[in-house]
């Protein structure tokens, strides 16, 4: 008898978003199930429960998921800058420095709210609910 992974979709406490809505929603820090709420309670904070459809946003967790999207996608856009400056003036140490590292620490900071609202947004595409136990311990609060 050969093992087969229990495919029966989990029972979720929301309606999915479609993938595309989920994030576009998510990119806009805009609740993933409905688009009304708001996402976040802070900078990267996220709201415990959506204020209009009440879905349980607080219990998901990214995790380093966006700062590794947001460090990568950050990374390819300036690195070629930084390449092409280098052959193109050779200016010295200090100056790359005092430009491209202010330049990578404002994108960063730009992107990294966006890009983690798009990733809680497949993540409830995903059909996620925080209850996986994988990157919660056992035994702790969620939000804490
Ligand atoms: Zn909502």
């Amino acid at each position: 008898m050969r093992w087969e992974p229990d495919r029966t979709p989990p029972a979720l406490p929301y309606q999915p978003p479609g993938t595309k809505d989920g994030l576009l929603r998510g990119l806009k820090g805009l609740c993933p199930v409905c688009g009304k709420g708001r996402l976040f309670a802070g900078y990267l904070r996220v709201a415990d429960t959506c204020e209009s459809c009440h879905a349980p946003l607080g219990r998901l967790r990214a995790d380093d998921a966006p700062p590794y999207f947001t460090i990568m996608i950050t990374g390819h856009v300036l690195v070629p800058g930084v390449l092409w400056i280098e052959r193109a003036y050779m200016p010295p140490m200090w100056v790359h420095m005092a430009v491209w590292l202010p330049l990578f620490a404002i994108i960063c900071t730009l992107l990294l709210r966006p890009i983690k609202g798009a990733t809680m947004g497949w993540m409830m595409r995903l059909g996620m609910t925080g209850d996986e136990g994988g990157a919660v311990l056992r035994g702790s609060k969620p939000d804490a």
